[in-house]
């Protein structure tokens, strides 16, 4: 019998939005949490090996409902497809291993490689959080997932996370191709996405027709449909296609958040990967085009007021979707190790969407529940329960009070199915549960 383990003391919460409970007990053995609530309630096993956390906080594993594990260094769209193939493979491995020693215990992810990753992570060959792949999203022709500098060929066969169709018989084989490959869920860019000159944000890239047809493909095999819509007219029609998530969804209407709110369609407004890409447009010194700023209007000159206009138009975009009661998740689109670090960028998205105006509890919920609802893995993870999946973490604080807690420096104990991460609570407390699976994994991030 696997050993029982409990953590005493402890601020428990649980990632259902409940009232958090002080003083609480977690008890995990082998792989699942076997009881989690209020010390008065849970009875402690003699036998278990009992770590007294007062003062620390226990949550469950953070979920990334929006990432790439490509392989990729550089956010330069052609060296995306020159670079080779298994090298990606191989950098994908060390993406994966980053996302988890931040705390993150389960992605969604857009890649070639998440299909094999999950396999290597269940095979136990690897560490890695729990991966719901999308392998390649579909791209029309000289769209997000087309990278237009390079022959067309080589993107074919090379192109780390896009894949190209056009029309509804094309889009149909296509998203065949992707269920092909293992995916859980298809994604599609449904509008552009800003990284060349033929892909500005503000334009639809596939017809409402198209998407309905990339809906019902999916549908038929019970998957879920991943929407990028960066303008109206394209989140619009992806609503009305019936997708599962919109990604991104800077730019909704009124009628557009109401048609959300009644079809229960998510959204990860992936807020620091936004803000990035304006800061390093080429207007302001970077390299990549105009800023986008949904909205329209005129783009202030100075970098700070155009920054302070794109937070206030992002937040109150998404805070219209939260008051409307679309659910939200968290999504780093992490998509190069440069840019977007993994699993930093996911845990600088949870603070996000704070700082836009979501409460701290909200923002553990998008980080948690409701993740794992995008990722339809609600019944294995995303809340502190019996026969739940022992996901969690332990943290040096309460991000309740102060969601800078959300950090790699707070995080005292990182568990995902049981399996320690990252421990520096239980050698403090002299226990040795765990040591012998840390290992390496222990490292400094
Ligand atoms: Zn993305």
């Amino acid at each position: 019998m696997a050993e029982r383990v409990a953590l005493t003391g402890v601020r428990l919460i649980d990632g259902s939005g409940r009232d958090p409970v002080d003083d609480a007990v977690l008890v995990m053995e082998g792989p699942t949490i076997v009881a989690a609530g209020a010390a008065i309630e849970v009875r402690l096993d003699p036998d278990a090996t009992v770590v007294d956390a007062s003062g620390a906080t226990v949550m469950p594993g953070i979920i990334d409902a929006h990432c790439h594990l490509g392989g990729n260094s550089h956010p330069d769209e052609d060296s995306w497809v020159l670079q080779p193939d298994r090298y990606q493979a191989i950098a994908s491995v060390a993406q994966a291993r980053a996302l988890l020693r931040h705390g993150v215990t389960s992605v969604r992810d857009i890649s070639v490689n998440g299909t094999h990753l999950r396999q290597a992570i269940a095979d136990g060959l690897i560490e890695g959080p729990r991966i719901v792949p999308c392998w390649r999203g579909l791209s029309r022709r000289g769209g997000h997932g087309d990278a237009n500098g390079v022959p067309v060929e080589l993107v074919r066969t090379s192109h780390p996370w896009g894949i190209v169709a056009d029309g509804a018989d094309e889009v149909r084989r296509a998203t065949r191709e992707v269920i092909r490959n293992g995916s859980r869920c298809i994604k599609v860019w449904a509008s552009g996405g800003g990284l060349s000159e033929n892909d500005p944000e503000d334009a639809q890239h596939f017809s409402l027709e198209e998407l309905r047809v990339i809906v019902e493909e999916a549908n038929y095999v019970h998957l879920p449909v991943a929407a990028h819509c960066e303008c109206r007219s394209a989140a619009r029609s992806a609503v009305e296609a019936g997708v599962w998530s919109i990604e991104h969804g800077e730019d909704l209407d009124e009628e557009t958040v109401e048609l959300m709110a009644a079809k229960h369609i998510s959204l990860n407004p992936t807020l620091v990967l936004l803000t990035k890409w304006a800061a390093l447009s080429k207007d302001y010194g970077g390299h990549y085009g105009k800023p986008y700023i949904p909205g329209g209007g005129p783009v202030p000159e100075d970098r700070e007021e155009m920054l302070a206009l794109l937070h206030d138009r992002l937040s109150s975009n998404l805070l219209a979707a939260r008051d409307a009661g679309v659910r939200i998740g968290v999504g780093s689109d992490s998509f190069s190790t440069e840019l977007t670090p993994y699993g930093e960028q996911t845990l600088e998205e949870v603070r996000a969407l704070v700082a836009a105006g979501m409460t701290e509890m909200e923002a553990l919920v998008a980080a948690t529940r409701s993740g794992a609802e995008i990722l339809r893995i609600d019944e294995a993870t995303g809340t502190l329960e019996a026969g739940k999946s022992a996901d969690i973490l332990v943290l040096d604080g309460d991000p309740l009070d102060d969601i800078s807690v959300i950090s790699p420096e707070s995080m005292l104990l990182v568990v995902k199915e049981g399996v320690v991460v990252r421990n520096s609570l239980f050698e403090a407390a002299g226990s040795a549960w765990g040591r012998a699976e840390v290992g390496e994994a222990t490292a400094a991030l």
